[in-house]
């Protein structure tokens, strides 16, 4: 019988905590992989079992109290998994594994309060009396309620009396999903809103809520409130509108519809080609074989990268195991989700971001069952519970998404998946058009194997690229489009296709700026200047979201005219609708798509032809299918080169061959464009000519003279405080103790301060280490323990005021 659990928890400290397990009961319910609730500190909390054993620690031990259960949450491959992510990515083993979990099945600890007495004193005063009163009425209540309902401070006081304690219990709610659903108010009302409509129209009255009660009144109801919002008119606030007239009345009711509304049609299954043929015939064997197998997939865009995924899917399913299917967030669009619907129907599961803890906890559950055998989703999605990983795959693998910067664990989606790939002796294939160089030179080293597809199906040809050097046509242009920008767009609106513009940032550069003495609003947290949206008149902070009202005046001088400046996408959507007044444009940016659906919504609409021009930031490059585009224009396409980052050429190259790739699919000619002020860029001339090797050769040559990663694995250190020569001691102390520790065979960056050195009124240093790529989870760890140690014994003052984020494998 075990005696002793040892356990983590989320937080950033990295030993597991000891604890007994006290009677009978507790030691027939524990297993490593469960939650239990202990004691700690002053508190009680939810940690997860990482491991049971019967070594008496030379302290003393508290007690587990309770199983919280009946299943572990973590399979023991998931769980060896984070254990090599928290030393790998130097966090918290208990970080890794709360990450792991979806949201539903949180750490979370939730404080109560109960009322100890059981009359209420007499000389209590009535508002006290009646708080205690209602606290016993519920039998225990929320503190967090209890503050919000009443002054913080009279609780404190009835604690104090010990007329109420605060105890902790597990908070396992999960929360159902719910959903608007939209009826008729009374079953004449439909009649009703036509008979409206009609008195409104005949007095000449155009209101946005009366046009969109006669397209309701034409809609069968009732109607969920996603199915109606794909109609411009019909948003939550219009329908509340009519809702006010007596109308239309909305539920909330329980959604338990997860299943997709796409076909499922296993014979729409294509027949591959020569090439993927190939190359599928590679991932087929590895998989009969078995064991672990590493692939790097590299086709141009279009190549038919997604049939080939298909296909060895189909392979893993019939071998009876399972498979997990990673793609960038903004690359998680409807279309590809119903490619591989189509062919699995509901065997997959989708998680995506946008999903409720509910949907995401059903989703889980559903995999860990093995009721479905494949998950498909961003980031996260590799940690889904697949049963029996047999194939796992990373598309559009370059991607930045996957890379989670804050909070830790910092870690790279794709290496996630190779190590997940390893510990469950399956076959991971990593693909992209544009390959990271991280990758590509791991396929260089035989750690991974090459496939490649040459042609896209159809004859699709890669589209011819211009190259529009801004500095020629500063006299000709139109708006911010070069002539002959101008002219393609105009001539495929004649013939009816599509353009895409892309502007490489939302709001960005689109701030204020006082005429007079060139002040620019920045934000009071951060050291960034302010963005300005002029469809809500407001300033605001893309890093901590704080806002302001638009000013009427500088602040600095008083000056009245403060102007915007630099453009957006918002600005260059008003300056496209004035340029080609009869074609209909559709924005897609950060603010456009931060609505549940609304970035599946814009793209539908897009694809319905409901708009010709679609104006975007790079959530616009990736990963979609129109056929009917023929036009694509990169209105800044030096936008990546402006960060200081020794991969800007390698973003550059990324984002351009992307966009290349959407036109000209399906057979139609495509043409594309790129606005630039440095046409000889190296990035800039492979990219147009579709040369990646050409690309790579350079980049990779460059990366080695300066041992840059993939030469070298980069880890980057930031000091965060509120008081700057805090931070700046505690950045020198520490970058001193790693310069000692790692001696004088890897070189020390800095310390200095970040590129934004202040954020959310935190001050902000970094430093960076290179080490060898060879090493590991074992060396890294303890490098930085070391480190540690050496920093801890003469730490600067105030040192515990500041925070030291450690990230491997940084992007910056
Ligand atoms: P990638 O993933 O490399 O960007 P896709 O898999 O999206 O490429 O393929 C591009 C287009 O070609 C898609 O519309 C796809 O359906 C089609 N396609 C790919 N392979 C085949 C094939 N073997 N037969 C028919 N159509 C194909
Ligand atoms: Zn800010």
């Amino acid at each position: 019988m075990p005696f002793y659990a040892d356990i983590v928890f989320p937080t950033a400290v990295r030993q597991p905590f000891t604890y007994s397990l006290p009677d009978e009961r507790v030691r027939a319910e524990v297993e490593v992989g469960k939650r239990v609730w202990v004691p700690l500190q002053k508190h009680k909390a939810i940690g997860v079992v990482v491991r049971i054993h019967e070594q008496t620690p030379d302290f003393n031990t508290r007690a587990v109290e309770e199983v919280l259960d009946e299943e572990a949450v973590l399979s023991g491959e998931l769980l060896k998994l984070t254990r090599w992510m928290y030393r790998f990515y130097y966090c918290g083993w208990g970080e890794t594994i709360q990450a792991a979990l979806p949201a539903g099945l949180s750490f979370q600890a939730e404080k109560r309060l109960r009322a100890v007495v059981q009359s209420i004193p007499e000389h209590l005063d009535e508002q006290k009396a009646n708080i205690v009163e209602e606290v016993q009425a519920a039998g225990s209540y929320s503190l967090k309620e209890a503050n919000k309902r009443w002054n913080d401070k009279i609780i404190q006081q009835l604690v104090g009396q010990k007329l109420l304690e605060i105890w902790e219990e597990p908070s396992m709610k999960m929360a159902p999903s719910t959903e608007n659903l939209w009826d008729w108010k009374k079953e004449s009302s439909c009649r009703e809103a036509q008979q409206l409509v009609k008195a409104y129209e005949e007095e000449g009255k155009n209101y946005k809520w009366v046009r969109a009660l006669n397209v309701l009144s034409g809609l069968d109801l009732p109607a969920f409130q996603r199915e109606l919002t794909p109609h411009d008119l019909l948003e939550h606030y219009t329908l509340n509108r009519i809702a006010e007239e007596g109308l239309l009345r909305v539920r909330e009711v329980e959604s338990n519809n997860l299943s997709l509304k796409h076909d499922h049609d296993p014979s729409q299954l294509k027949t591959l080609n020569e090439e993927q043929q190939t190359a599928y015939e590679q991932l087929e064997v590895a998989l009969e074989t078995g064991g672990f197998a590493s692939f790097l997939l590299y086709g141009v865009t279009g190549s038919g990268k997604t049939e080939v995924y298909i296909h060895a899917l189909k392979k893993a399913l019939s071998q009876g195991r399972g498979g997990l299917v990673l793609v960038p967030e903004i690359g998680l669009t409807p279309q590809i989700v119903k490619r591989f619907y189509t062919i699995f129907g509901d065997d997959i599961a989708v998680l995506h971001s946008r999903l409720t803890n509910r949907e995401r906890y059903d989703a889980w559950r559903a995999l860990q069952q093995g009721e479905k055998r494949i998950a498909i989703g961003a980031r996260s999605a590799v940690f889904a519970p697949v049963q029996d990983l047999g194939l796992l795959v990373v598309d559009e693998e370059h991607d930045a998404s996957y890379k989670q910067k804050d909070p830790a664990p910092r870690y790279h989606g794709r290496d996630v998946a190779i190590m997940r790939a390893h510990i469950n002796d399956a076959v991971v294939v990593t693909g992209s058009a544009t390959p990271s160089m991280v990758t590509l030179q791991a396929a260089k080293k035989g750690k991974s194997k090459l496939l490649t597809l040459n042609e896209r199906p159809f004859e699709a040809t890669l589209p011819d690229v211009d190259v529009l050097d801004l500095k020629q046509y500063r006299s000709a242009m139109r708006g911010p489009l070069a002539v002959p920008l101008f002219n393609a767009v105009e001539e495929a609106l004649e013939r009816g296709e599509q353009a895409i513009l892309l502007y490489n940032r939302r709001g960005f550069s689109f701030y204020l700026q006082c005429e007079h003495c060139g002040e620019i609003p920045e934000c009071p947290n951060c050291s960034v200047s302010l963005t300005f949206h002029k469809s809500k008149k407001q300033l605001r902070c893309h890093y901590c979201g704080y806002a302001e009202r638009q000013p009427r005046q500088c602040r600095e001088c008083g000056h009245e005219a403060v102007n915007p400046q630099g453009s957006g996408t918002q600005r260059l959507e008003e300056q496209v609708g004035t340029l080609f007044p009869e074609a209909k444009t559709l924005r897609m940016d950060f603010d456009t798509t931060s609505g549940k659906n609304a970035h599946a919504n814009i793209l539908k609409a897009f694809e319905r032809k409901e708009a010709d021009i679609l104006v975007g930031t790079q959530i616009v490059g990736k990963g979609l299918d129109f056929p009917d585009v023929t036009v694509v224009g990169v209105i800044d396409a030096d936008t990546e080169l402006a960060f200081p980052s020794f991969r800007s050429g390698e973003r550059m190259f990324q984002l351009l061959s992307q966009v290349a790739g959407r036109s000209g699919r399906a057979g139609k000619e495509g043409r594309v464009f790129f606005q630039t002020w440095q046409p000889d860029h190296p990035a800039m001339v492979a990219a147009q000519k579709h040369q990646f090797r050409e690309f790579a050769r350079q980049e990779l040559a460059q990366r080695k003279a300066l041992q840059y990663p993939p030469f070298s694995r980069l880890i980057r250190f930031v000091f965060k405080g509120k008081r700057e020569g805090r931070v700046r001691s505690v950045a020198l102390a520490f970058t001193e103790s790693l310069a000692r520790t790692i001696g004088s065979e890897d070189p020390v960056l800095g310390p200095s301060p970040a590129p934004i050195a202040r954020m959310q009124n935190y001050y902000r240093w970094e430093s960076f280490i290179k080490i060898k790529p060879t090493n590991g989870a074992g060396a890294i760890e303890q490098l930085i323990d070391r480190t540690f140690d050496r920093y801890e014994k003469d730490k600067p003052k105030g040192a515990s005021s500041v925070r030291i984020n450690v990230n491997v494998d940084a992007l910056e």
